[in-house]
């Protein structure tokens, strides 16, 4: 509990520096036009403070969800979710010429669960799979209702992951070590975050991959059984 406390305060108070660091690099070409090399350099400082940023972010998040703070747990339609998560992604697949096919049941029943962090979850999920996906990949996010159960899967023609690593890619902080991830950025917490926030609603997510072929991330969620189950 201490440790939560201490990554929320420190992350606080990480936050105010970092928005007076990005507010006056963005003010320098107000002040006189800057030079290529300067241009080049605020833009390395603004990639910095956006990483620093999502680290932040990443660790309040967690931070939030250990503690079950901001929780609130309500009737969720997951179909609903996922084409709006999916509409936000797009146009980040497009750039990549990658296929984002969504494929949902006519009806899909609805689970209790709290729906930001449901959306943070398949947000999560899409993004690797863009992110961890060569150019002209295809993606593919499924749902269907299985036994009272709602299963949901992202499926990706990425880089795959060893299975030597498999066990410990919803670890805090670990990331794959190998050519093709270099340059990608991330700061290990996104599966860290889907493998807590399902964890609270009473479900599972596993992986299932192989490398250069693809992975295929899957959670399920008790179906809403018309009481509140929290
Ligand atoms: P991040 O993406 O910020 O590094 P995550 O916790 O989301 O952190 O993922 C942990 C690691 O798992 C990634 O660094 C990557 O090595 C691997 N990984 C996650 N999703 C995929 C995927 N769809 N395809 C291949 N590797 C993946």
């Amino acid at each position: 509990k201490m440790k939560s406390e201490f990554v929320s305060t420190v992350s606080h108070d990480l936050r105010s520096p970092l928005t007076t660091i990005k507010g006056f690099v963005q003010l320098l070409p107000k002040v006189g036009p800057l030079t290529l090399q300067q241009q080049e350099f605020s833009a390395k400082i603004l990639k910095g403070v956006e990483n620093i940023t999502e680290l932040i972010e990443d660790l309040l998040d967690i931070g939030k969800i250990e503690a079950g703070v901001g929780l609130e747990m309500d009737v969720c339609q997951l179909d609903t979710i996922i084409n709006k998560v999916v509409d936000d992604l797009r146009s980040q697949a497009e750039a990549k010429r990658q296929h984002l096919d969504v494929v949902l049941p006519p009806q899909l029943p609805p689970v209790w669960g709290n729906d930001l962090r449901l959306g943070q979850v398949i947000a999560n999920l899409v993004n690797n799979a863009i992110k961890y996906t060569p150019d002209g990949g295809l993606i593919s996010v499924r749902a269907n209702n299985n036994n009272g159960q709602i299963m949901v899967s992202v499926q990706d023609t990425g880089f795959g992951i060893p299975l030597a690593d498999q066990p410990y890619i919803f670890d805090k902080f670990y990331r794959v070590q190998s050519e093709e991830m270099e340059g990608i950025s991330g700061t290990g917490l996104g599966l860290a975050i889907v493998k807590s926030v399902i964890e609270r609603h009473n479900g599972r997510v596993w992986v299932e991959s192989e490398p250069g072929v693809g992975s295929t991330f899957t959670f399920i969620l008790p179906k809403y059984n018309g009481q509140q189950v929290d």
